[in-house]
């Protein structure tokens, strides 16, 4: 009997041809494999990895069915890049004319150009940068500025970061910006993100001439060395009128960096529609990764990035694949971003120059850390209330057998991903699977392989809830890029808050 009757059923699906385009497993796994092996070297832009990277997603987007659709015609579309790392630095600080000696050498800066020279600079103490009332802390233009890295118990929450603080004081004209470790943000912490060489996308990067970290016991020999109380300094930086101090202290720079500035691409294709001028579907996420990721002589030096994000290419592959094989009205647009792992930079590139009007995306859909569970799971959607796109998606999950998650938890992840780049943008933009439905293996993931070099392939990699996932993006693909199941042309304005 039950044996008859999943035959029977089996023959009825297969006959509606309701699974003539489910993904499998074992369509996934030879990407993930190519992408992912030690020959890609961790797919970091412009190593040769990104040239092995970009090369087999275009070659795979071609066998799919996709015709290239850069701003050019090509496939790729440049984004500049930038990093910086310490080369020498030569620098004395003056009190009152004496020479400040320190027997402590625990600084780093950072020129914006590959030399930096100036005599004389006054330095000011601006505490967190900003103060409780949210005011740049003093005249800071054209001075030293030292900034404690901790984050403040005030202020906005964005205005927290390290990050929202140096711009503040950047725009604010400082010259130089010198953060001050702390108890959070400790000297070795910072010291170890600075040497990493961090990249930057030239086009939104805010940097001061000069910029750097000190430990916090240079910061207290040089106040103490100027005639300063150390701590009562500290303390005065919370009061919500603080308006910064002069140290008493000049200091005289030689500084040389290695900025390496450089082109990395995303890599766009497209399937075209059949009613031009009817709007387009995106489908986006990042071919890269973190490299060489271990110091030398470390035995396993490579993260890979076989679930981040790997897995999300080789999705899109198979989703460019399934969609290929029949006409839709709209365009349906495949975007490989680089850099994300940096900051979204690829993203934040193409929203700036984008190869298809970004009012006519109907929706962006990104794909990213998509092989994470067994199938089954739920459909989370990060992004979730941030569209008009939640019911229609819940519908689409439904007929591909999903159930689709009702809370918000998964929106933690909202600025993590490509998207977010977009949603500054006015586009509608969201991820859907199952990955960001379950907490408990999501946290596993993340705690433990996740950006190391522990994110390989392997036997056990679980590819089940990818396969899921891709099946259901061939539905959502399909319901977003016609016409008359999603007639929205121009849909709502969406800020992404
Ligand atoms: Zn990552």
């Amino acid at each position: 009997m039950r044996r008859l009757a999943f035959g029977l059923i089996a023959t009825v699906l297969l006959a509606s041809g309701a699974f003539a385009n489910a993904i499998r497993e074992e369509d996934l796994r030879p990407h993930i494999k190519v992408l992912a092996s030690d020959e890609f070297e961790g797919r970091e832009p412009g190593t040769p990895g990104e040239a092995k990277t970009t090369a087999y997603i275009s070659e795979q987007w071609q066998k799919a069915g996709l015709t290239p659709a850069a701003t050019d015609g090509s496939w790729f579309d440049p984004v500049q890049l930038v990093r910086r790392g310490p080369g020498t630095a030569e620098f004395k600080f003056f009190a009152r004319g004496e020479k400040l000696r320190f027997a402590d050498d625990e600084i780093i800066l950072i020129g914006k150009e590959a030399k930096y020279a100036r005599n004389k600079l006054p330095v000011w103490f601006a505490g967190y940068g900003i103060n409780a009332d949210g005011k740049v802390a003093g005249d800071v233009a054209g001075k030293a500025v030292l900034m404690l890295a901790d984050r403040p118990a005030f202020g906005a929450e964005e205005m927290k970061t390290i990050r929202a603080r140096r711009e503040a004081l950047i725009a604010a004209g400082a010259e130089a910006v010198i953060a001050i470790a702390g108890e959070q943000a400790e000297y070795p912490l910072i010291r170890r993100q600075l040497l990493s060489r961090p990249i930057n996308l030239v086009s939104r990067e805010k940097r001061a001439a000069l910029e750097g970290v000190i430990g916090a016991r240079f910061a207290v020999a040089m106040v103490t060395a100027a005639g300063g109380d150390w701590d009562k300094l500290r303390k005065s930086a919370d009061a919500a009128d603080f308006a910064g101090t002069a140290l008493g202290v000049t200091g005289d720079f030689d500084i040389s960096t290695d900025v390496n500035a450089f082109v990395s691409n995303n890599v766009i294709g497209k399937l075209p529609g059949k009613k031009p001028g009817s709007g387009a579907v995106l489908y986006m996420g990042h071919w890269d990764h973190l490299g060489i990721c271990r110091p030398e002589g470390d035995e396993d030096r490579i993260c890979n990035g076989a679930v981040d994000n790997a897995s999300g290419i080789a999705v899109m592959t198979e989703v460019a694949r399934g969609l290929s094989k029949s006409k839709h009205d709209r365009d349906i647009y495949f975007l490989a971003t680089t850099a994300e792992e940096s900051g979204l930079y690829g993203a934040y590139a193409f929203a700036e120059k984008p190869a298809v009007p970004l009012d006519s995306i109907v929706i962006a859909l990104n794909i990213d850390t998509i092989a994470i569970g067994p199938a089954g799971a739920k459909v989370a959607i990060i992004g979730r209330g941030t569209t008009q796109f939640d019911g229609v998606i819940e519908k689409v999950a439904k007929k591909a057998k999903r159930k689709v998650e009702k809370s918000n938890d998964a929106n933690a992840f909202i600025r993590r991903q490509d998207g977010w780049a977009l949603a500054q943008k006015g586009v509608p933009a969201l991820m859907v699977g199952g990955a960001f439905a379950d907490q408990a293996l999501l946290e596993a993931f993340l705690s433990d392989d996740y950006h190391g070099p522990d994110d390989e392939l392997t036997d056990a990699t679980e590819l089940g809830g990818a396969a899921e996932d891709a099946t259901l993006h061939i539905a959502l693909g399909k319901h977003f890029a016609s016409t008359r199941k999603q007639p929205v042309e121009k849909p709502a304005d969406n800020t992404g808050g």
